[in-house]
C-alpha cells in the first residue's frame, strides 16, 4: 500500500509580517509576501562527489547509497529546489573537538597506506581519510549555514557516517563522530549553551552519547533497537554529573512501527526537547528502522520519516527559530534510504504530503507495546 499521506501545513511562513515596512514586502501571484522569503526558507543540502571515493567495496555502506539518494532527488525534480551547502575538510582542530589526535593520526596513516579493516565492521581505502574530513566539515558546514542565516534548514548528505566513532575508536563503519564535532563547533563559535540531538538511526549513537554523556549543554535523546548492536542505549544511562537527565535513551523492542515512534516523539522527545530549549537542533538520521532494511528489525515506513521529520521540523520552528541540521547514518536499502531522503527534503520545504512510493511493511508483528517502556523513560526522566 503506498499513496500521500497529509500532513499539517507548518504556520511559520508571514510571520512577523506586520512589523515589516512595505518596502520589504512584494507580491507574488497576489499573495503579499515578505521578499526575503526566498532565503528564510531556503533548504541546504551538503554534497560533494569525494564522499564516493570512501571506497568500501561490498560492504552495505557504500557509495551507491549516496548515489541513489542523488539520483532520486534529481528525478524526482526536489534537487532545483535546494540550496547546496558546499563542504570544506575539517581540520584536525575541528576533529580534535572529540577524537583524540593520536587517533586522528591513526586514521591518516591508515589512508596513506591504502586503507584496510579497523574493526570487523569498519574498513577503510586510501581516499577515505580525505572523505571522512569532508564529512565531519559537511555537518559543520550545515550548521554554520544554518546559524549564520545562509538556508532556515539543512540535511548533511555525508559519509561514512558518524554516530559509533568514540573519542579513540572508529566503530561500525563510522570514523569520525560528524555530528559530534559539528555540535562541539557551533558551541564555540556561536557560544551556544544548548543543543539538542535527536538520533533515530535504528542504532544506538554510543559514540555521541560517550562524547556528550557530562556535558550538560548537549541533550542527546535516541531511539534505537535493542537489545542489538552495539549494545549500548539503555534507559539507566541517563548523564553524568551536572548532565544528569541530558541523555535519553529510548530502547525499542524489534517490530516498532509508525505508531510506535510516532508515540515515542509525542511522548517524550516533544516533552523533552520543550523542557531542554534547545538553540540549536541536530539529528543522526538513519532509515535502517525502515521495514525493507536489511539489517534491523523495525517496520517503520518513508511516510513515518516524514511524520517524525515534521515533528522534528516543528520542534524546531517553536523552539529555536526553525534552526536543524539533519546528517546522514545508516539506511541500507537504496529505495527506502533514498524515498526518506526525499520525505524528509519535502516536510523541510513545507510541503503538507509525504510521498511513500514503498508503502507500509508487508509483514504483520501486530501492535507493539510500548506503554510500559514510555512509562519508565518519562518516570526517569521526569516527563510530564
Ligand atoms: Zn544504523
Amino acid at each position: 500500500m503506498g499513496g500521500r499521506v497529509g500532513i499539517e501545513r507548518n504556520v511559520r511562513n508571514g510571520e512577523g509580517m506586520e512589523a515589516m515596512p512595505p518596502c520589504l514586502l512584494t507580491i507574488v501571484s497576489g499573495i503579499i509576501t515578505p521578499a526575503s522569503q526566498g532565503a528564510i526558507m531556503a533548504v541546504g543540502y551538503v554534497y560533494d562527489p569525494i564522499y564516493l571515493k570512501h571506497d568500501t567495496g561490498e560492504h552495505v555502506e557504500n557509495a551507491a547509497r549516496l548515489q541513489a539518494i542523488i539520483s532520486h532527488l534529481e528525478q524526482t525534480g526536489l534537487k532545483s529546489q535546494l540550496t547546496l551547502v558546499k563542504p570544506r575538510p575539517a581540520s584536525v582542530e575541528e576533529l580534535a573537538l572529540v577524537h583524540q589526535k593520536q587517533y586522528i593520526s591513526h586514521i591518516q596513516e591508515v589512508a596513506q597506506k591504502g586503507g584496510g579493516w579497523l574493526d570487523a565492521d569498519t574498513v577503510m581505502s586510501p581516499d577515505s581519510y580525505e572523505a571522512a574530513l569532508y564529512a565531519a566539515g559537511g555537518v559543520i558546514r550545515a550548521a554554520e549555514a544554518v546559524m549564520g542565516g545562509e538556508v532556515a534548514s539543512a540535511f548533511a548528505l555525508v559519509r561514512p557516517p558518524g554516530h559509533h566513532a568514540t573519542s579513540r575508536q572508529a566503530k561500525g563503519f563510522c570514523l569520525f563522530n560528524n555530528i559530534a564535532i559539528a555540535a562541539r563547533h557551533a558551541l564555540a563559535q556561536y557560544e551556544l549553551e544548548r543543543i539538542l540531538i535527536i538520533d533515530f538511526d535504528v542504532h544506538h549513537g554510543n559514540g555521541t552519547q560517550e562524547t556528550f554523556y557530562d556535558n550538560p549543554q548537549v541533550m542527546y535523546i535516541s531511539t534505537h533497537q535493542y537489545p542489538f548492536y552495539p549494545g549500548t542505549g539503555s534507559v539507566e544511562e541517563t548523564g553524568g554529573g551536572a548532565a544528569e537527565g541530558t541523555n535519553i535513551n529510548i530502547p525499542l523492542p524489534a517490530g516498532c512501527g509508525d505508531d510506535e515512534y510516532l508515540k515515542v516523539f509525542e511522548q517524550i522527545i516533544v516533552p523533552a526537547a520543550r523542557r531542554f530549549q534547545p538553540q540549536l537542533i541536530l539529528v543522526s538520521a538513519g532509515s535502517d528502522n525502515h521495514w525493507a532494511d536489511p539489517l534491523a528489525l523495525m517496520q517503520v515506513s518513508v511516510t513515518g520519516f516524514g511524520q517524525m521529520a515534521r515533528i522534528i521540523k516543528e520542534l524546531a520552528d517553536e523552539l529555536c527559530g526553525g534552526r536543524l541540521v539533519f546528517t546522514l547514518e545508516g539506511g541500507y536499502n537504496l529505495d527506502a534510504l533514498a524515498a526518506s531522503v526525499k520525505a524528509t527534503f519535502d516536510v523541510l520545504l513545507g510541503d503538507t504530503s509525504i510521498d511513500d512510493p514503498l508503502g507500509g511493511s508487508p509483514r504483520s508483528f501486530g501492535a507493539t507495546d510500548i506503554d510500559r517502556l514510555i512509562a519508565v523513560v518519562k518516570e526517569i526522566h521526569k516527563l510530564p
